[in-house]
């Protein structure tokens, strides 16, 4: 009888259907069997991204490596809505907070995006991307958003595919319900965009009012700090037209 572990959930990236193997790469194993203490017979919970959750046994745990096999599955894919968060790279421990939070509250996608006043200019998208990895799995969620390389505003805008929306949070937004103008837009593809420490240049707010696909909103009275910006963004579209609504 396996011991009651199955509450543990690891992020792979191989395939997962009955019977199926799963290698552990070197730190899935120290994590399950040094940090864990789980022993061979023990379940656990896995995902990877594309074949919903399922509970596996392990069959081979060693220091550096280790096999598990897929037993049943515990919960069907869903993916999240079809929401990108492009937001302007923060001080290190607040742009890891963004990518946390963006992944707890179901978005796709994370950006980062240089714009004119974005005052970091390295941003490790791996990192980001374990953070990610760390909030699905501790959120019990079965999908992990994919995070993309930095790249500019500009690049990002004249890119943008024409059936998305862009939720531009836009600091000098005097008033207006933002789930109204939400709504009023409607559609189930968008992008929330997210400013720097600095605000967006006057340029870049000209510029991001008149394109056509985008709804301007404010977040309140109150300036935010653009972490805090990014989780009332978030919450607001999830709430109107998201997995909320
Ligand atoms: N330096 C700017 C200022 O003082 O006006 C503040 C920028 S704010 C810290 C960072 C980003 O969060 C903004 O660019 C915007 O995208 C978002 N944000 C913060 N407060 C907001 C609000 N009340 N309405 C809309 N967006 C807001």
């Amino acid at each position: 009888m396996a011991r009651a572990t199955a509450k543990i959930r690891l992020y792979v990236t191989a395939e997962l259907s009955a019977g199926a193997s799963v290698a552990l790469d070197r730190d899935q194993a120290r994590y399950l069997f040094s940090v864990m203490r789980l022993v061979v017979g023990d379940d656990v919970l896995l995902f990877n991204g594309a074949d919903g959750e399922w509970r596996a046994r392990i069959i081979a745990a060693r220091k550096k490596d280790g096999v598990l096999e897929a037993v049943e599955q515990t919960k069907v894919h869903m993916s999240p809505p079809d929401l990108w968060l492009m937001f302007a790279p923060i001080k290190k421990a607040r742009t890891d907070f963004i990518a946390e939070k963006a992944t707890e509250m179901g978005a796709r996608r994370v950006m980062p995006v240089f714009t004119r006043h974005t005052n970091s200019d390295r941003v490790n998208a791996e990192r980001l991307a374990a953070h990610c990895v760390e909030a699905a799995e501790q959120c019990g969620l079965v999908a992990v958003p994919d995070v993309l390389a930095p790249q500019t505003l500009e690049k990002v805008l004249a890119d943008w595919p024409g059936d998305r929306r862009l939720m531009f949070c836009d600091e000098t937004a005097v008033g207006g319900d933002a789930a109204e103008a939400l709504r009023r837009a409607g559609g189930d593809k968008w992008g929330i965009l997210i400013g720097p420490e600095g605000g967006f240049s006057a340029d870049e707010i000209t510029r991001l009012r008149a394109l056509p696909f985008a709804t301007p909103v404010s977040l309140g009275p109150r300036i935010l700090r653009a972490d805090t910006a990014a989780v009332a963004a978030l919450t607001i579209w999830q709430a109107t037209l998201g997995d909320w609504a």
